[in-house]
């Protein structure tokens, strides 16, 4: 059963599995009107247009993969920013990782 739409908990869904889940469980990505990209774990209040994944690796693989980050912040992500990603879903999830192989294949 899907419950209605919780109007004082805002949802996103992840870009890498698509999941939606409450905005606070995710990690925001997000380009600032100045263009560049940067992680919004703490705050929440960087402005600018945002990207959202689930605190997993594995999603932060696919979203690579799929070039779901650079689709959703129409930019291209900086690789110093997915391996600054890659180290936040690793020591959130605490699980082995494969931290290098994320990278952009380009
Ligand atoms: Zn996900």
């Amino acid at each position: 059963m899907t419950p209605p739409r919780e109007r004082r908990q805002p949802q996103r869904s992840c870009v890498g599995c698509r999941t939606v889940r409450a905005k606070r469980e995710l990690i925001r990505v997000v380009r600032t009107p100045n263009g560049e990209i940067k992680l919004d774990t703490q705050t929440q209040k960087v402005p600018g247009r945002g990207a959202y994944l689930c605190p997993d690796p594995q999603c932060l693989t696919r979203a690579v993969r799929a070039k779901a980050l650079e689709r959703a912040l129409k930019a291209p992500v900086p690789d110093e920013v997915l391996e600054e990603l890659a180290r936040q879903l690793t020591a959130q999830s605490a699980g082995p990782a494969e931290t290098g192989s994320v990278r952009k294949s380009r």
